[in-house]
């Protein structure tokens, strides 16, 4: 395919040609049409196929041809992974735009805030930058987003490896409106972490996968172990570390008391472990994690604590001595295992109190979960029956009186379970109060 017979408004042609471009990546002939659309796209092709230009001229073409949604808010948001990444996206948007009066500006990290802002208040039409830096503009409310007509994120995988999840994650919510179009490119398209994100970033988004993804694909063993109670989960954990060799493992634990508490009987067994919780200053905390990701200790114990740096830590075996209460915290903690081209393992004890959770994330990972066991340690719990039978038996045992509404007569233990519906199908919700 060629530029010439795309339906692209003659600034962008011209500019195209002009560079000596007259056919088409791949990626391009495949994702420019749909993105003209107006739909979303969760794009995969190799490093060096062209894939700026498949969103910048799409991108370019609707600020050219339709009406701003607002005069103040940019129009087209592009976020990558690093400084560089983004420069070099924004390098190629000024050839693009030479000589239009198209204003685009770079917002990085690490550079002076304030000139930042004041070079937003010229309402530019194009950002680009890193999502830890537009997140802080957001934050600082020197940048709003609720006009934003385009959201494009490259190389959102590794946007997620460097632990930028909760920064997206924000600027999606600032710029939640149905009239928004997102477009994701990323190496690898099966990440579970990832695919998360696209849940709830995008709208029944086109799939285009060309060639090789550059990067090997992780795989993650999931396992799941039903469990009795604390000694229990003990004695399992015990046992599956007893199955690793020497490698590397993270341990998530509910509470604060039971990270220490945990260290100090897998110290006592012989491993070296540590733990991490939000009592400890930052200072500590970056010395043990250092000293983890130097390889100094085999086992942290933590709990899910909303550190960037836990975000960096990768390791062959993460655990789940109980589980998070959201799916997605669960798909975070499991991107700490399976760097790429790895395997990982994932390993998670399911006692009565997890049950929830773990409906939850069950239906979250829409997949039919096997328990595991181990021989010698075998589990009577079982698995509590679902709370919906619950509701049915008793409202066929009572009656509902007359005049008395669906929600007056609902048991309150049905409002347990909410925290489990919410997860797989509610619009980002702000997580519940962490411990620190
Ligand atoms: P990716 O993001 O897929 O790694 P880039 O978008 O950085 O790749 O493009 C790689 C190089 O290919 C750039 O130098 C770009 O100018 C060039 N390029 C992009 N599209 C075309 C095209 N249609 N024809 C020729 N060269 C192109
Ligand atoms: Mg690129």
């Amino acid at each position: 395919m060629q530029f010439n017979d795309l339906p692209l408004d003659h600034r962008i042609v011209k500019a195209v040609l002009g560079k000596g471009f007259t056919e088409l990546t791949e990626i391009q002939s495949q994702a420019i049409p749909h993105a003209l659309l107006g739909k979303d796209l969760l794009a995969s092709s190799k490093t060096g196929s062209g894939k700026t230009l498949a969103f910048l001229i799409p991108a370019l073409h609707r600020v050219f041809k339709s009406k701003a949604l607002s005069r103040k808010d940019p129009r087209v948001l592009i976020l990558a992974p690093t400084r560089e990444l983004a420069k070099q996206v924004f390098m190629q948007l000024k050839w693009l735009i030479s000589n239009q009066s198209i204003s685009a500006t770079l917002i990085l990290g690490g550079e002076n805030f304030n000139d930042q802002v004041k070079s937003l208040r010229h309402n530019p039409q194009f950002i680009v930058g890193t999502a830890g830096r537009v997140a802080d503009h957001i934050n600082g409310k020197s940048l709003y987003l609720n006009g934003l007509e385009l959201l494009i994120l490259d190389e959102a995988d590794r946007m997620l490896d460097l632990g930028f999840a909760e920064q997206l994650k924000l600027i999606h919510r600032s710029a939640d409106h149905r009239k928004r179009q997102t477009m994701m490119f990323s190496a690898t398209l099966d990440n579970a972490e990832l695919h998360y994100l696209t849940e709830k970033m995008l709208s029944s988004p086109k799939r285009i996968s060309i060639g090789e993804s550059n990067q090997q694909h992780t795989d993650i063993t999931q396992q799941f172990y039903l469990s009795d109670h604390v000694e229990h989960k003990e004695k399992l954990l015990l046992k599956v570390l007893s199955e690793t060799n020497d490698e590397q493992v993270i341990v998530f634990t509910a509470t604060r008391e039971d990270t220490d508490r945990l260290a100090k009987m897998l110290q006592d067994s012989g491993y070296q472990s540590t733990s991490l919780n939000a009592g400890l200053a930052q200072s500590q905390r970056s010395n043990v994690m250092n000293a983890f990701s130097r390889g100094q200790q085999q086992i942290l114990v933590t709990t899910d604590l909303a550190s960037r740096g836990l975000d960096l830590l990768k390791v062959q075996w993460v655990i789940n001595f109980d589980l998070p209460k959201l799916a997605d915290e669960y798909v975070h903690r499991i991107g700490r295992t399976g760097r790429a081209g790895n395997k990982g393992s994932a390993i998670s004890f399911v006692g009565p109190k997890d049950w929830h959770s773990f409906i939850a994330i069950k239906g979250f990972l829409n997949q039919q979960i096997e328990f595991s066991q181990f021989d010698d340690l075998p589990s009577k719990f079982k698995g509590l029956k679902p709370a919906k039978d619950i509701n049915r038996k008793r409202r066929a045992a009572k009656p509902k009186k007359r005049g008395q509404t669906e929600t007056q007569n609902k048991p309150v233990k049905r409002v347990n379970t909410r925290a489990g519906v919410e997860i797989g199908d509610a619009p980002m919700k702000k997580k519940p109060k962490k411990e620190e």
